[in-house]
């Protein structure tokens, strides 16, 4: 017999209904439409504004990072970071093939070639002990940086990427980034508040990039931001993604390429409510990580959990399921059940723009491919 009717049973009754429960819906219970209405009654809903402001100041606070630069998106935040950490057209980078699609994208935007490296199992993201063994066979460096001998290009990034707010084992990374002169850029569009070793991701690496996607911890509608404690990198953020616009009283002048990625005002309206609520939101997804750990630890089930040392904000749960049969009835079940879930993402390497690039053994994330199913997370 099948335990998993039981399952879809618990999470009916952990979210109180038996109507469609999705996987993350947005919640709105604070200053939302206050800060919404503001922007309108003081016509300030476009490119500048007070909350736009408001929303850097809140997330450099958040992040503990010493600049925050609110954007138009994730994506766009990834891809300006990169170019701020000085990959050119013709370089590689070192990421993750298990990651949303956005992180090989944004490699890809700057003319760099993304070269995926495994995971660890823990912790579903970039594993350091892989990245070192990668480093060891092709790296070489050089007086400007770390050079892959095999291809004759500059590995001039490296991206970790938070697999739904479980963090990466930053110490180990950040190590032999610097030991072969990477810069590191983290992908934290999905672990806002997660923390690592106490410090808050996203500001451990050069740079970090959050995302306010509608299906985030924190949305406002769309939107990213950049944070880092480097300043003049900050500054040279805000600058790029505002034109590259040289201040002047009244003439436009630009001096350099620059990219319209602002954030809008009514968007930063909406973030800045969400990120007033964000410990809760916290607080609130923790219990039920609590509920769901102890519910299936009885049952045999594995529920994935934070590794030592760390923080997770536990956005999207997951469990871990025998094999892809195991998988794959689990998904028909709940889903035909209205509980929705969904598998972790293809390996980037399938998809047909990234499948020339080159890649490690892959193990664990292969494994993990087979296995990894998100359940519903919302908060409640
Ligand atoms: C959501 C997400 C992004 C992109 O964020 P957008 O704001 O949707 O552009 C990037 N990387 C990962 C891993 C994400 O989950």
């Amino acid at each position: 017999m099948s335990k998993y009717p039981e399952v879809i049973q618990f999470i009916q009754e952990a979210y109180g209904t038996k109507e469609f429960i999705p996987l993350h819906a947005p919640h709105f219970g604070g200053n939302e439409k206050k800060y919404l209405n503001d922007t309108i009654d003081t016509t300030f809903v476009s490119s500048v504004g007070a909350y736009v402001d408001r929303f850097e100041v809140m997330m450099a606070e958040i992040s503990q990072a010493r600049k925050a630069v609110a954007l138009v998106n994730g994506t766009a935040g990834i891809q300006v970071a990169l170019r701020l950490a000085g990959v050119k057209q013709g370089d590689e980078v070192l990421t993750q093939a298990l990651t949303f699609v956005a992180t090989a994208n944004a490699i890809a935007y700057n003319g760099a070639t993304p070269v995926f490296i495994d995971v660890d199992h823990d912790t579903m993201g970039l594993s350091p002990k892989a990245v070192e063994e990668f480093l060891e066979e092709f790296g070489e460096l050089r007086e400007d940086g770390c050079y892959n001998k095999s291809t004759g290009k500059k590995i001039a990034a490296c991206v970790p990427m938070h697999t739904f707010g479980f963090p990466v084992h930053m110490d180990g990374l950040l190590a032999v980034c610097s030991k072969w002169r990477i810069p590191v850029v983290e992908d934290a569009a999905e672990s806002l508040g997660s923390e690592y070793k106490g410090k808050p991701t996203g500001s451990l690496g050069k740079l970090g990039v959050f995302s306010f996607n509608g299906n985030k911890i924190v949305t406002c509608g769309g939107g990213g931001a950049i944070v880092t404690n480097d300043v003049k990198l900050g500054e040279k953020a805000k600058y790029l993604t505002t034109t590259a616009k040289i201040p002047h009283p009244y003439e436009y002048v630009h001096d350099e390429l620059g990219y319209n990625f602002r954030m809008p005002n009514l968007n930063a309206a909406l973030a800045c409510a969400q990120l007033e609520q964000l410990r809760r939101f916290l607080d609130n997804k923790r219990s039920l990580a609590k509920e769901y750990a102890s519910y299936f630890s009885s049952n045999g089930i594995k529920f994935r959990t934070e590794t030592e040392d760390t923080k997770a904000n536990y956005w999207l749960m997951c469990v871990e399921l025998e094999n892809k049969q195991e998988r794959d009835l689990f998904l028909k079940m709940t889903n035909e059940a209205k509980v929705m879930t969904r598998p972790i993402w293809q390996l980037m390497f399938r998809l047909p723009m990234y499948q020339n690039c080159r890649k490690d053994s892959q193990q664990n994330a292969l494994f993990l491919e087979e296995r990894i199913v998100n359940i519903p997370s919302s908060v409640r």
